[in-house]
């Protein structure tokens, strides 16, 4: 029998799926102020109360191929996507991290990013109630690891909304129009807190290479882009912000595969 250690250490992938789900409550009912607490209990379609084994994460959805046992309405695989992806980040965070208390901070980091991203994706909006408080954790988590990090933490929350804040000021001035909207500042001040400051510039770099990469795949796909088509940045600053997180607190064999020139 494996030690409780060895346990603990993959634990964040066990409940990872039961998260995701939770996750896309929040997903569904925060931007439109519905109650998360009272769960998913039945069908949107035809009101069935869904049994304790219809919850279980991917697998119900599996079993019941996609659809209401009631009324046969698909499912949708909304659920299930969220729900794979949490378990993606519990995997990745355990596989690349050097401990148990880095990998539960990076899904802890990764659960609220993926979050902020698919609201940001479907919504264009970035709510308050989950970049605030992740200012406030990177801020007390650093305060927690005390000395240099505390400093690089504090700093990093203020540069990362004020330097972005000028760039946006700059960029729509010169433009005419807004570019980053005033989530996407907090979201950057939430990555100043977690990386501290000398991250920022590495983090702002890749997310702007992968909104680019993106918006290039979108023409290509035929998607039409003008100067007037909006982009959500969040998911990219979130992206960034995770792989920073990942790098800052990487295992011996992923820190030596890491590029040196970008700051990790
Ligand atoms: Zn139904």
């Amino acid at each position: 029998m494996a030690p409780p250690g060895e346990f603990l250490r993959f634990a964040p992938v066990v409940v990872a799926p039961f998260i995701g789900s939770f996750l896309g409550l929040v997903v569904r009912r925060l931007p439109v102020g519905g109650k998360i607490v009272s769960g998913r209990s039945s069908c949107p379609h035809c009101g069935k109360t869904l049994s304790p084994l219809e919850l279980v994460p991917v697998v119900s959805w599996l079993l019941q191929g996609g659809k209401c046992r009631g009324c046969g309405a698909p499912l949708g695989s909304f659920y299930p996507a969220i729900e794979l992806a949490a378990a993606t980040i519990a995997v990745l965070a355990v596989l690349l991290t050097d401990g148990s208390d880095s990998a539960w901070l990076a899904c802890g980091l990764g659960w609220t990013l993926l979050t902020l991203s698919w609201i940001d994706a479907e919504t264009m909006l970035l709510p308050d109630v989950l970049t605030l408080p992740l200012i406030l954790a990177g801020l007390m988590i650093s305060i927690a690891g005390g000395g240099d990090s505390m400093l690089a933490s504090g700093i990093g929350a203020v540069l990362g909304y004020g330097l972005i804040w000028a760039v946006a000021r700059f960029y729509a001035w010169r433009a005419g129009r807004a570019g980053l909207g005033e989530g996407d500042l907090k979201l950057f001040a939430a990555t100043g807190a977690w990386l501290g400051w000398q991250l920022l510039p590495a983090v702002i770099f890749i997310s702007s290479v992968l909104g680019i990469v993106a918006a290039l795949l979108a023409m290509a796909l035929g998607r039409r882009m003008s100067r007037e088509t909006r982009i959500p940045f969040g998911p990219f600053i979130a992206a960034a912000t995770w792989l920073g997180f990942i790098a800052e607190h990487a295992n011996d064999t992923i820190a030596t595969l890491l590029p040196s020139t970008l700051g990790f």
